[in-house]
């Protein structure tokens, strides 16, 4: 069999970055537990674990260490949740997921209706929405975005690794739903730069 490599693949950014931090807090003392998977691969996990971090589910399942929180991110409450345990907590969120939970947060602190794009039982997704009090309305199609009601202010933000090529119709369709409408292009380089390659490929 042929294996092609595509122009940009492997470990993005975050994920690197994410899996260089387990592995510092692997190396300091004490227990270190990752909030969920610390990545969607399991000899990387498992390398882990054989250092001592543990993937738990929920901060209920630390009773005392270093939490680390993966690129995806969380709520704001899993912060709150480990402070009042006294956990380190080692923030791994990726910088361009939080940028989109500000953005999202900063959408909804200015009175307008949120949308997100993405899907909605991704990790990611439900962190954004949770700094915006989840009150954002969650679509990942087109078919989503024409059923939505017009308002009037819209704020929208995208899922870090949505397609860029739906995020184009679907915005298109947005535009016709808020004569205000402000749009946070969140997906990331990596994501765009992967999705292109793969296109170049095909
Ligand atoms: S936002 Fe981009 S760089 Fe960050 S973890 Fe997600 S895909 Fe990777």
């Amino acid at each position: 069999m042929e294996i092609i490599l595509a122009k940009n693949h492997g470990f993005c950014y975050g994920v690197k970055r994410a899996v260089e931090m387990a592995n510092e807090a692997a190396n300091n003392d004490g227990k270190s537990y990752t909030l969920g998977p610390i990545i969607h691969n399991p000899q990387v996990v498992g390398r882990l674990e054989d250092k001592g971090v543990s993937p738990v589910q929920e901060v209920s399942d630390i009773a005392e260490g270093t939490m680390i929180i993966r690129s995806h991110g969380v709520g704001p409450a899993i912060y709150e949740e480990a402070e009042e345990k006294g956990l380190h907590v080692v923030d791994a969120t990726c910088p361009h997921v939080k940028k989109a939970q500000q953005d999202a947060k900063s959408v909804i602190n200015e009175g307008m209706t949120l949308v997100i794009l993405g899907e909605k039982n991704h990790p990611e997704v439900k962190s954004i929405n949770l700094w915006a009090n989840n009150e954002g309305i969650i679509i990942e199609d087109e078919e989503s975005a024409q059923k939505l009601q017009v308002v009037e202010k819209m704020g929208v933000v995208v899922q870090t690794t949505f397609s860029q090529f739906k995020f184009n119709s679907i915005i298109d369709i947005l535009e016709k739903k808020s004569k205000n409408l402000k749009v946070f292009k969140t997906i990331c380089n990596a994501t765009q730069e992967r999705q292109n390659s793969a296109v170049d490929l095909a």
